[in-house]
Order: C-alpha cells, then structure tokens, then sequence
C-alpha cells in the first residue's frame, strides 16, 4: 500500500532553466494542461484502491504554478476526491514565483496545500543569467506576505549554490536575503552539471572543490544560527519543519507517483511513469525496477544516511526488523566506524559530520 502520493506537473512557464533536468515542457497550450489534468485523473482513480489515508502530498515538476487557478483548484478537488488524507497530512507544492500570483496563492491555500516551495535559486541577476534561470524574482516579497497573511503554515525557499564564478560575498548575501523572508526550511542545493544540459554546452564544472567546501561549512555556521540546523545533505529546518514526505522517503516510506516521468515505490519495485508526455496521456506502461529483497533492503538503509539521523534503532526495527546486533557486526558498516564516516551509539546509526559531505562514499561502501 502506498501512505503518500508524489504528482509531478510537466509544464513549466516561459521556457526551460539551462541546467534543468527535470521532466517538463517550457509551455502549454490550455488544451494541453486540460487532457493532462483528465489523464491525471484518471491514474488517480486506478490506483486510489493501492493507497492507505495519506500521510504527506508533494505535487512537484516542472512548475506547478504554470497550471491557472481554476486548474489548480480542479486538481486539488481530484486528490480529495480520490484519496483519504490524514488528518495532519503534509501538503507540499513547488511554485516559482514568476508564475505564482495572488489569485493562484489563493487557489493553493484554499485547496489544502500547507507548504510552499518557491524556487529562488539565485537572488543575483548575474548568477541567475549564468546558469539560465527564467523568470524575476520582483513579485517575491509580495507573495510572501500574502502567503502568510493567508495563513500559510510552512515555507520553503530552494537556493544553488557553487556557481562556477560566483563568490562568497553573493553566496553569504543570498543566504541573508532568504533568512529575511523568514522561511520555515531551506534547501541549498549545489549546481549539477547534468549531461547534454544546455549549461554543460556552455560552462564547466569548478576544477577544485574548495568554494564548495567553504559554502558547506557557512551553511552549517549561519543556517544554525538561525534557527535552521542541516538535517539532510541539502536541507535546513528545525525538527517540527523537516519536509515529513522527504524524511519519510528517505527512509524507506511508500508512495505512489502520479504524472509522466514520476516514480512511485511499494517497498519493493519502483515503477516509473515514462518521461514523455504523448506516452504517458496514451496510456504506456510504466517501466519496473525489481531487486532481490536483500538489495531492496540494503538500498532503503542505505539512503537513510543522507539525513543526520540516519536510522533511530527503533525505527529501523519497525522499517527493516533490524536490531542493534544485526548491523553493527556488518563488515561494511564496521569499516565505515573505522573510517569515522559513521557513527554508531545507543541511540542508532547515522552518518557523522564527515559522513554526511562524503555520503558518496557511505553508499558506495553500504550498497
Ligand atoms: S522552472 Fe524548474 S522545472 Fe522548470 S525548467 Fe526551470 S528548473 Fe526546470
């Protein structure tokens, strides 16, 4: 049974970002957004039968603000009307601000979503150009306020960092700009080179990792600080923010995908959804990914040391009936303590510090 639904939106507004590698198409056509949000539903009506009353929503893309309101209120009547939420279910939306306006926040507030992600990525002009972002941030501090006076309970902002070129002075001073937005979490995430990417043509990668490192550490210093401890490579929030649908994803949770290129995951298999838009409105199957339960398990412990917790003895027991004495003689894991990657103590097993920056390693060693 699937306990959280991810939907993916495939459109984004006024063109694609030249580092994107999500799936999503740089505009719609009305038509177009309509035969997706009837497909949706449809998927929805299929698999609503596999789902248990939902523990957290995470409607992610592409741009789920390129959808209009009255799409985005058809949406929201579409999960309700297939799926049981829980009562304190979380309900995640991305937005760019670009695209979001007061009418829409409105729609998204009303319907039910009870956290917001806007994709800032840079406040820097000359970054933003750099690596391609579309779109201004000019209506941002409007639609935070209105947001809040809304009563929007959680926000998330999405920074990058380690922009070949940029500096720590523009680094510090975006980490300053988004703190004065007050958000409930921040996700600064490093550049990704992806191939074929219209920025790869363009840019290469920084040959040495020295500004990243220096980034990493201000994150820890200054996010802290305020109020924002690193509770997962990328994340930043106090315990009672931390995004439930990640946290839970990274260990081990179900969910079920909805959307082209989205995957869903059932504790064994990962069925994706394919990555084309005509497939997937014409009904193409999902492609698998089946493991030997072994390597499923070893997988889903694995990815947990992304987060600082890593796994809790007793929710490990509960996810993988894994006891103290069963991991701690692990070879691979006995060898990632020698190497003070991970920690080990009464409490459970999780990454340390050094762990966390080299989490690369960790897997390698785990999987
Ligand atoms: S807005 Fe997001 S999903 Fe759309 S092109 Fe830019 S990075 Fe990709």
């Amino acid at each position: 049974m699937y306990s959280s639904l991810y939907i993916h939106i495939p459109f984004c507004h006024g063109g694609k970002c030249d580092y994107c590698a999500f799936f999503s198409l740089g505009d719609s056509t009305q038509e177009l957004r309509m035969q997706y949000l009837a497909r949706l539903e449809e998927e929805f009506a299929e698999h609503e039968d596999q789902c248990t009353p939902l523990r957290s929503i995470f409607i992610g893309g592409g741009t789920p603000s390129a959808l209009f309101p009255e799409e985005l209120a058809r949406l929201f009547n579409a999960i309700r009307k297939h799926f049981t939420l829980e009562s304190d279910c979380e309900w995640s939306m991305e937005a760019n601000p670009d695209s979001l306006t007061v009418e829409k926040l409105h729609a998204v507030l009303e319907g039910g979503v009870n956290r917001l992600s806007l994709g800032i990525q840079s406040f820097q002009p000359r970054l933003r150009k750099r690596i391609g972002r579309r779109g201004t941030l000019q209506t941002l501090p409007k639609l935070v306020e209105t947001a809040r006076k809304l009563g929007l309970p959680k926000l998330n902002l999405d920074l990058i960092y380690d922009i070949p070129g940029q500096n720590m002075t523009e680094w510090d001073s975006d980490l300053k700009e988004a703190l004065a937005l007050n958000p409930d979490h921040l996700s600064c995430y490093s550049l990704i080179f992806e191939e074929r990417s219209p920025l790869s043509q363009r840019l290469s990668p920084p040959s040495c990792d020295d500004f990243f490192l220096q980034c990493w550490h201000r994150n820890d210093e200054v996010l802290s600080a305020h109020g924002l401890p690193r509770y997962e490579i990328s994340n930043f929030a106090a315990r009672e923010n931390r995004c439930r649908h990640n946290w839970e994803v990274w260990h081990g949770q179900t969910y079920l995908g909805c959307g082209p290129a989205a995957v869903s995951f059932d504790g064994m298999d990962r069925p994706a959804n394919p990555a084309n838009l005509a497939s997937w409105l014409s009904h193409a199957p999902p492609t698998h990914d089946l493991l030997a339960p072994d390597a499923r398990r070893r997988e889903i412990f694995a990815f947990a040391f992304r987060t600082v917790d890593g796994w809790p003895w007793e929710l490990l027991q509960d996810k993988l009936g894994l006891k103290p004495e069963n991991v701690a003689t692990l070879p691979a894991v006995q060898q990632l303590i020698d190497q003070q990657l991970v920690l080990c103590d009464n409490k459970g097993i999780c990454p340390t510090p050094k762990g966390l920056l080299f989490n690369d390693e960790v897997l390698a060693q785990l999987l």
